[in-house]
C-alpha cells in the first residue's frame, strides 16, 4: 500500500536528486525542451487537427501560456478510431502477440517513465513539485502491476452437466475510449491505459483540455518502447466536442471515464443512445470523515487536513465533510486551523511548498464562490477564505466551523481547499448524516476503538472506507464509488474486468474413442 501523502525513504531520497535536477533544468528554461510535439497522437504518428485549431495550455501558477497544443474534435477522434480498430483486426500483430509480450511492453512503458519521472513531474506545472513525483511514481506502479497481470488473468474451467467440457475466455473488448480528467494526469492516464492494454485492447484517450502535456509525452514514450501503431491514440481536446464524440461513437466498444458526475451522467446517455457501449465511471464525492471522540487527536487533525487539502483540494476522494464529535469539537477545530494556518502556500516549484495552485481560473472563481456562499449561509469562517497571491489561482487553506448539513458547502462538491467541520452527539446520528448525500465514492472513520471502527465502517456506504487513515491506495486494491459516485471499480484484479469480455465456449465430448 502506498499512502499518497507520505513518501518511502527510498524514495525521499531519489526524489531529491530529481528535484535538484530539475531545479537546474527549470531555471534554465527548458521546460519543454524534451517534448516530440504537441500535436494529435495517432497510429503512432503527431497530426494536426483537421480543423487546423490549437488552443493555449496555462500555467496556474502564473497565468501564463505556457504553449499551444492540438485541438482534436470529432473528425479527429474519427481518424483516431479507425487507428484503433484496425490495430484490433484479428490476425493485426497486436492481435497475434503473445499476452507475456504485452506485459514486457507495459514494463518497459514503466521503465521510461521511470527513466524521465523528473520531466514528467513538471509537465503540466501545477502540482507541487514533491507531490507529482510521487503522484508520478504511483503511474508507473500501475505499469508494473497490470504487466504482471498480461499472461494471469485467466478463465475457469465449468463443471456443466452432460458430457461437455466448459471454459471461459476472458478476451478484450476491443477499442476503448477513455476519458480523464487534469487532477492527477500521469496517475489518472496510468490508471486507464494499463488495465486496457493489459487485456489486449486499443485505446483512444482524450486528455483533459486543462493538463494535456504529461500525456503526450507519454504518448512520445509509447511509440518509442514499441506499441503497434494504432494501440493508444491521444487526443487532446474540449469535453463537449472530442469527448461527446468518443462517448457517441458507433465504433467504440466501451467507455471508462473519470471526472465530474454531471459529466458522467452525459457519459452513460450518449452509450444509451448510440451502441450501447460499456461503460465504467469514476465520478465526484462529497466524502464524510468521522472522527470519535476516543480518536488520538493529534493523529486525526493531520489526517483530517492532508484528507482535504491534499493537491489543493483537488480530489475526488477528498475528505470534504469533517464530522467531529461533540465532546472533542473544540479543541479539533482549534487544532485544524493551528494546521491549516502553517501550510506554505506558493510556487509549485520551491521543494518547502505544500500547497500550490488552483488547476485554472474556471476552478478558482468556482471555489471563491462557495466560499462566500458559505459565509452567507452562516457557517464560521475559521481561517483563509480568500486569494493567496496576487497572480495565477492561489487561494488560501479555508476552514468552515459550524457548518449545518443543508448548507451549499456541505452539500455540493467544491474541488478546492476548504474543509467544512460539522458537529455530532452519537453514532447512529453521524451514520445517518454521513449516508444522507448522493455520493459515495469514500469515508474514513477515526477512533481507538475496534467495535466502533468496523460498526462504522460496516455502516457507510461507500466504495472505499479508511480506518485511521485517509489517501491511502494500493495499485492492488480496488476503487470506485457507490450512488453517484461512478459505476465499477478500477485498480487491483477487479479492474480488469472492465476490459474484458467473457467467452464461454462449451465442446461435446465423444463417450466412445470411435
Ligand atoms: P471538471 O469539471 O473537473 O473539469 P469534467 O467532468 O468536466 O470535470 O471533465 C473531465 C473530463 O471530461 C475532461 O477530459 C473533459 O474534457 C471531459 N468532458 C467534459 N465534458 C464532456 C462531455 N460532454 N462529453 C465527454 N467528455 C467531457
Amino acid at each position: 500500500m502506498y499512502n499518497i501523502v507520505v513518501a518511502s525513504h527510498t524514495f525521499c531520497k531519489l526524489m531529491s536528486f530529481w528535484c535538484r535536477l530539475l531545479h537546474a533544468s527549470l531555471t534554465s528554461c527548458h521546460l519543454l525542451a524534451g517534448y516530440k510535439s504537441f500535436k494529435l497522437f495517432i497510429n503512432n504518428e503527431w497530426h494536426d487537427a483537421v480543423s487546423k485549431k490549437t488552443f493555449p495550455t496555462i500555467n496556474p501558477a502564473t497565468g501564463e501560456v505556457i504553449c499551444e497544443v492540438v485541438e482534436g474534435s470529432k473528425e479527429d477522434v474519427d481518424k483516431a478510431v479507425k487507428a484503433a480498430k484496425e490495430a484490433f483486426r484479428l490476425g493485426s500483430p497486436w492481435r497475434r502477440m503473445d499476452a507475456s509480450q504485452r506485459g514486457r511492453l507495459l514494463n518497459l512503458l514503466a521503465d521510461a517513465i521511470e527513466r524521465d519521472a523528473a520531466y514528467l513531474a513538471v509537465s503540466d506545472c501545477w502540482f507541487i513539485l514533491t507531490q507529482s513525483m510521487q503522484i508520478h511514481i504511483c503511474g508507473l506502479v500501475f505499469c508494473r502491476y497490470y504487466a504482471g497481470w498480461a499472461d494471469k488473468w485467466e478463465g475457469k474451467t465449468i463443471p456443466v452437466d452432460g458430457d461437455y467440457f466448459c471454459y471461459t475466455r476472458h478476451e478484450p473488448i476491443g477499442v476503448c475510449g477513455q476519458i480523464i480528467p487534469w487532477n492527477f494526469p500521469l496517475l489518472m492516464q496510468a490508471w486507464k491505459l494499463a488495465p486496457a492494454l493489459a487485456t489486449g485492447n486499443t485505446i483512444v484517450m482524450k486528455v483533459a483540455e486543462q493538463t494535456p502535456l504529461t500525456a503526450l509525452y507519454v504518448a512520445s514514450l509509447i511509440k518509442e518502447v514499441g506499441f503497434p501503431p494504432g494501440v493508444v491514440n491521444i487526443i487532446a481536446g474540449m469535453g463537449p466536442t472530442a469527448g461527446a464524440a468518443i462517448s457517441s461513437h458507433m465504433d467504440i466498444d466501451k467507455i471508462a471515464f473519470t471526472g465530474s458526475t454531471e459529466v458522467g451522467h452525459l457519459i452513460q446517455q450518449a452509450s444509451g443512445s448510440s451502441n450501447l457501449k460499456k461503460v465504467s465511471l469514476e465520478l465526484g464525492g462529497k466524502s464524510p470523515n468521522i472522527i470519535l471522540s476516543d480518536a488520538n487527536m493529534e493523529e486525526a487533525v493531520e489526517q483530517a487536513h492532508n484528507a482535504i487539502f491534499f493537491n489543493q483540494g483537488q480530489c475526488c476522494c477528498a475528505g470534504s465533510r469533517t464530522y467531529v464529535q461533540e465532546n472533542i469539537y473544540n479543541e479539533f477545530v482549534e487544532r485544524s486551523v493551528e494546521r491549516a494556518k502553517k501550510r506554505v502556500v506558493g510556487d509549485p516549484f520551491n521543494l518547502k511548498t505544500d500547497h500550490g495552485p488552483q488547476v485554472d481560473d474556471e476552478q478558482f472563481q468556482k471555489i471563491l464562490g462557495y466560499i462566500s456562499s458559505g459565509k452567507k449561509e452562516g457557517a464560521k469562517l475559521m481561517c483563509g477564505g480568500g486569494v493567496a497571491a496576487d497572480r495565477g489561482y492561489f487561494i488560501q487553506p479555508t476552514i468552515f466551523g459550524e457548518v449545518q448539513d443543508d448548507m451549499k458547502i456541505a452539500r455540493e462538491e467544491i474541488f478546492g481547499p476548504v474543509m467544512q467541520i460539522l458537529k455530532f452527539k452519537s453514532i447512529e446520528e453521524v451514520i445517518e448524516r454521513a449516508n444522507d448525500t448522493k455520493y459515495g465514492l469514500a469515508a474514513a472513520v477515526f477512533t481507538t476503538d475496534v467495535n466502533k471502527a468496523h460498526y462504522v465502517s460496516n455502516s457507510l456506504r461507500a466504495g472505499t472506507v479508511w480506518i485511521n487513515c485517509y489517501n491511502v491506495f494500493g495499485v492492488q486494491a480496488p476503487f470506485g464509488g457507490y450512488k453517484a459516485s461512478g459505476a465499477g471499480r478500477e485498480m487491483g484484479e477487479y479492474g480488469l474486468e472492465h476490459y474484458t469480455e467473457v467467452k464461454t465456449v462449451t465442446v461435446k465430448i465423444p463417450q466412445k474413442n470411435s
